[in-house]
C-alpha cells in the first residue's frame, strides 16, 4: 500500500483527467468524501502539494426538483472551474487572490460569459 492509498487518494470513481496550469500538470479526480477525507467539508479541493483537483461525485445530492442531472453537471463544471482558478493563482504565487473565495467564485461564475463576449468581438 502506497502512502497515497493510505490517505485515500487512489480510489477515484472515474479515470483522472489532466490539465496543464501554467506549466504544471494537475490531475482532476472525481471521487467522494468517503474515499477522500479532504472532501468532507467541501465539494471541491485544489491540492497544492500533490497537484490534485478533487471533485465531489455526490455534489448536489440534496437538491430536489428541476432537471437535477443537468444541475449536477453544471454544478460540477462550476466546481471544476473554481478549483482550476485556485490552481492558476497558486501557480502564479498570487496568494492573496488565492485566499479570496469571492474573487475565485466570481471568475468561475463569470468566465463563460467573458469568453462569449471575447469571442463575439474577436478578442480571443
Ligand atoms: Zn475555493
Amino acid at each position: 500500500m502506497s502512502d497515497k492509498s493510505m490517505l485515500g487518494m487512489t480510489n477515484p470513481k472515474h479515470k483522472p483527467e489532466k490539465v496543464n496550469i501554467l506549466g504544471t500538470d494537475y490531475e482532476i479526480i472525481e471521487t467522494t468524501a468517503n474515499d477522500e477525507p479532504r472532501l468532507e467539508n467541501a465539494d471541491g479541493w485544489c491540492g497544492y502539494y500533490d497537484n490534485q483537483i478533487l471533485i465531489e461525485s455526490n455534489a448536489f445530492k440534496h437538491h430536489q426538483g428541476g432537471d437535477v442531472e443537468l444541475l449536477k453537471t453544471e454544478y460540477k463544471k462550476f466546481i471544476k472551474r473554481h478549483e482550476i482558478c485556485h490552481a492558476f493563482f497558486n501557480e502564479s504565487a498570487l496568494d492573496d487572490y488565492n485566499r479570496n473565495e469571492q474573487l475565485v467564485t466570481w471568475i468561475a461564475r463569470q468566465f463563460p460569459k467573458m469568453l462569449k463576449a471575447f469571442e463575439q468581438v474577436d478578442a480571443i
